[in-house]
């Protein structure tokens, strides 16, 4: 996200931070962990109205967590009793436990856990706070970045329908891997800033109280003119329902070739790699690989053609698209152009591999005949 995009983002949070017992007045004051920990596990499926009067009282009662370790089990659930999700109160105290015997256990300097005038809190990597009981990725982002000021990233429910928003991703982070691991990518460079911690809250905050699931409210929203969901006014259709995202998808790369042995790149209007030259590429039914491809006809005159041969196959993947493409290679009677607009480019035959940088691109390449 552009600097001055996050900018309009601490702003707007700055006047619109709601008021909450787990959020200090100083919106850049570093916070209690075991206070961080102890909201967002309960706010996990839980509405944040009704989770204010139970953090309350529960601060109340267990003010740090070796008053947590210390308490009965049966004194916890009473305290977590109406909202659900009991193995989240389990987890707690176990957590709570674990952490307190490690404080006891080690020797100064203390491995993994903070040592502040004798003070027993939370772990301070991700990797040893999400070896703990209950506490996953999400958690363990929210510790670090709203406690310890740390450049880690978050990705909750709300920042993945901003997300999903603002770079039009047609795709869940629970569809797959690589899914996930794009979501968490942009979540890795918001925290890679300066005050992630408040850009990581504001876009929680944000996707909460504007960018709603329903009717989000784009005219008030710091991210509008970077949200391309809203500039392209869809944002009814992001993220996907889970029955409505794609899985399969059948296309035809073009490899069209000059007569000085250049091969066209195309930037822009195509199904993927939006962002970068490609080669030209359409969704078609399977093998409908017969002549000249009107797609063909965007870049090229018919009657420049000298030869059209579909040289095979190729299967790839792309976020949740498994995709399987015929490669037709386009031969023209006429040498590359050496003007040509910006989101053209002929590359020379023995460049290409180095030039498309992906292999979707690749795999097509690869069927070349030398
Ligand atoms: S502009 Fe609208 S859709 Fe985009 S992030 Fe803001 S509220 Fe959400």
């Amino acid at each position: 996200m552009h600097p001055q995009t996050l900018k309009k983002l601490r702003e707007w949070f700055k006047k619109n931070a709601a008021e909450l017992p787990w959020r200090p007045a100083d919106l850049d004051a570093p916070r209690d962990p075991y206070a961080v920990w102890i909201s967002e596990t309960m706010l996990q499926q839980t509405q944040v109205s009704t989770v204010r009067d139970y953090f309350i009282r529960w601060m109340k009662r267990f003010p740090d967590v070796e008053t947590l370790a210390a308490a009965e089990e049966s004194e916890v659930f009473r305290y977590w009793q109406g909202l659900g999700y009991y193995s989240r109160a389990r987890n707690i105290l176990k957590t709570a436990r674990i952490v307190v015997n490690s404080h006891k256990d080690c020797l100064a300097p203390c491995k993994g856990v903070r040592n502040d005038e004798s003070k027993t809190t939370l772990p301070t990597t991700r990797k040893e706070l999400e070896a703990l009981p209950g506490i996953g990725a999400y958690t363990a982002g929210a510790i670090l970045s709203l406690a310890y000021h740390e450049r880690e990233a978050i990705l909750d429910g709300n920042l993945v329908r901003i997300f999903s928003r603002i770079y039009a991703l047609d795709f869940l982070p629970s569809e797959s891997k690589v899914a996930a691991e794009t979501y968490w990518n942009y979540a890795r460079k918001i925290a890679d800033s300066p005050k992630a911690y408040m850009h990581n809250e504001a876009l929680m905050e944000l996707g909460r109280t504007v960018c709603k699931v329903k009717n989000p409210d784009c005219a008030g929203c710091p991210l509008q003119s970077a949200c391309r969901a809203a500039t392209e006014n869809r944002t009814a259709e992001y993220p996907p329902s889970k029955k409505h995202i794609q899985k399969d998808w059948h296309g035809t790369v073009l490899v069209i070739e000059s007569a000085d042995h250049k091969i066209l790149a195309v930037h822009g209007g195509q199904k993927f790699f939006k962002n970068q030259f490609t080669l030209p590429h359409f969704e078609s039914p399977r093998n409908a690989t017969a002549g000249i491809p009107a797609q063909a006809e965007v870049y090229i005159n018919a009657d420049q053609v000298s030869h059209v041969q579909n040289i095979g196959k190729f299967r790839h993947g792309i976020t949740v698209h498994k995709i399987e493409c015929d490669v037709l290679h386009i031969q023209i009677n006429k040498k590359a152009p050496t003007k040509t607009a910006p989101e053209i480019r002929w590359i020379q035959r023995e460049l290409a591999q180095e030039f498309f940088a992906n292999s979707f691109c690749l795999k097509a390449l690869a069927l070349l005949k030398p």
